[in-house]
């Protein structure tokens, strides 16, 4: 346990999908050899296999106070990295489309490239994911060389390159896969939740650059941060796969549910937009409760009342979406 956590929490109505998140980690932390195919932040389409592929069904996590066994991704199921013709479509003139070699088959958001519309029965949301900075992460507790540690002061997980040898025991026992392996350092890698930028006082690039605005970040114990009043007062922001045992910091406020549209469209049907056993699926039972809050919330604001919830959940500027406290100021933090 640390002596205080950082949290972020990500609103899954503001997502655009348009990766803009990806890209500033990928140029920030993963633009080395070893690390083309690696997203530390990646936006997956639900419903859909996500990145790696079926990570949600490859094991690893807690029950009963035990690791559980989990499967270690192939680079199949992250997708291998791969280039484009570039000369063919600026020289040669040929029309032709532009062809990625190798020939994918998987990618960070392979469910978007290659989804289909199923007349009524469409729906889709785009959901951001990264290291969970677990309270009891699977990961620290799999390695035997004690690579992994939580720091005290701020909850964050990170690897020791130096004691790490690359066993990948780690990428196995996390339930999220969100542990990668460089082959050309033979190490295991993550998120490291941009502590550098955060003790700058600057807050994590993939938020810093989200032109959604949905992701707020801060001290999960911290009673005046954004990510404490969403999550444990305002209670409208769940941590994905509850069960896996891990008590992630990264909470998500679900989507609204309002009711299906059919005839493309054109007339308002009795069931909600996305199947409800699917948003349990991915946060638990509590969901339920959750998008009742919101729509209360929204009712609240629609008659004209003010809403707390929505105004913070609007995140205006900097100052409402995070705040990161100075080194110095963590241990005056009241908890
Ligand atoms: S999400 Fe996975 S890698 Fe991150 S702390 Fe939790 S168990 Fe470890
Ligand atoms: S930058 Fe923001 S809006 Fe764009 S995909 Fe990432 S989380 Fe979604």
């Amino acid at each position: 346990m640390s002596r205080h956590q950082y949290a972020m929490v990500m609103d899954l109505n503001k997502c655009l999908g348009c990766q803009t998140c990806t890209v500033a980690c990928k140029k920030l932390w993963t633009d080395r050899d070893g690390t083309e195919y690696m997203y530390w932040n990646n936006v997956e389409t639900r419903p859909g296999l996500g990145y790696p592929r079926e990570w949600d069904r490859s094991g690893g996590g807690w029950k009963d106070g035990e690791l559980q066994p989990g499967r270690l991704p192939t680079l199949d199921d992250y997708g291998a990295p791969w280039e484009f013709d570039y000369e063919q479509r600026l020289y040669e003139g040929s029309g032709k489309p532009v062809m990625p070699s190798p020939d994918p088959q998987s990618g960070c958001n392979w469910d978007e490239d290659v989804g289909a519309l199923n007349g009524n029965d469409n729906f889709y949301f785009y959901l951001p994911r990264i290291c969970n900075h677990c309270t009891y992460p699977a990961c620290l507790a799999a390695c035997p060389r004690q690579a992994i540690y939580k720091r005290e002061e701020d909850g964050i997980v990170l690897i020791d390159q130096e004691r790490c040898q690359g066993y990948r025991y780690c990428i196995a026992a996390c339930p999220y896969k969100k542990i990668y392996f460089n082959e050309i350092t033979g190490k295991s890698e993550k998120c490291i939740f941009c502590y550098p930028r955060l003790e700058n006082g600057e807050v994590n690039a993939c938020a810093a650059q989200c032109p959604g605005r949905l992701r707020f970040v801060g001290i999960l114990d911290d009673p005046d941060s954004p990510v404490h009043k969403l999550v444990l007062v305002y209670r409208v922001a769940l941590p994905l796969f509850p069960e896996k045992g891990t008590q992630p910091n990264v909470f998500y406020v679900p989507p609204f549910n309002p009711p299906r549209r059919g005839n493309y469209g054109k007339s308002i049907l009795e069931d909600p937009r996305l199947p409800l056993g699917y948003l349990i699926y991915l946060f638990g039972p509590e969901v339920k409760d959750v998008i009742r809050r919101l729509e209360a919330e929204l009712v609240r604001a629609q008659n004209g009342e003010r809403s707390e919830v929505l105004q913070l959940l609007i995140g205006r500027d900097n100052a409402t979406r995070y705040r990161i406290p100075a080194r110095e100021q963590l241990v005056q933090i009241r908890t």
